[in-house]
């Protein structure tokens, strides 16, 4: 049921032309993994690798994010991946607010609701401030867990800064230690 929801949703991203974006868009990116996972993340937006294969975090970011997550041994089939918006900014931009509100309203929402998470990692500050608060720092926040309607959420350095930083990464594992405390029920 569950399964095929999801599905459903994916099918109506693949088509979707409710914001600009889908003009310049190669592949919507509706995201994958397990319907069944217990954690969910949460990017900002699909670049040029995700625009191009249609699946998130394929570039040089995604295959950090595949390293952090074997490194608390788990598999991208075992969690969630996906995006704010489905469908790539020109030039990277950041997304709009209509283009976010309309994304999350039809699809990023639904997507979590269905899944039912044990926790949402939000991948840097764009996703954090959509999903827990748009007034925090990521700098701050970081590895801090939130609750926000009943649903646990993780914000976590995005893996593209530890590309152009590599002092970030240090952070980075940090949150994914906090995110295997999380999941082990240890934080
Ligand atoms: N960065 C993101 O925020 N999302 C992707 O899918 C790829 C890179």
């Amino acid at each position: 049921m569950r399964e095929a929801l999801l599905d459903d949703i994916r099918a109506r991203i693949l088509i979707c032309v409710k914001c600009p974006l889908h003009r310049s868009r190669t592949h919507a990116v509706p995201g994958e993994g397990s319907c069944d996972a217990e954690v969910m993340f949460v990017g900002e937006a699909p670049g040029q690798h995700e625009d191009a294969q249609g699946r998130p975090f394929v570039g040089a970011a995604g295959q950090l994010l595949n390293r952090m997550l074997e490194g608390i041994g788990l598999r991208r089939a075992d969690v969630f991946i996906t995006n704010v918006v489905k469908c790539r900014p020109q030039g990277n931009r950041d997304p709009n607010p209509g283009e976010v509100e309309t994304c999350t309203e039809e699809y990023l929402f639904a997507q979590i609701a269905l899944i039912e998470p044990k926790i949402v990692c939000a991948l840097g500050r764009f996703a954090m401030g959509v999903l827990i608060d748009p007034h925090l720092s990521i700098t701050a926040a970081h590895g801090t867990v939130y609750r926000k309607s009943g649903i646990l959420h993780l914000p976590i350095i995005h893996p593209a800064a530890v590309l152009h930083s590599e002092r970030n990464r240090l952070l980075l594992e940090h949150d994914f230690q906090k995110l295997k405390a999380v999941l082990k029920g240890e934080a």
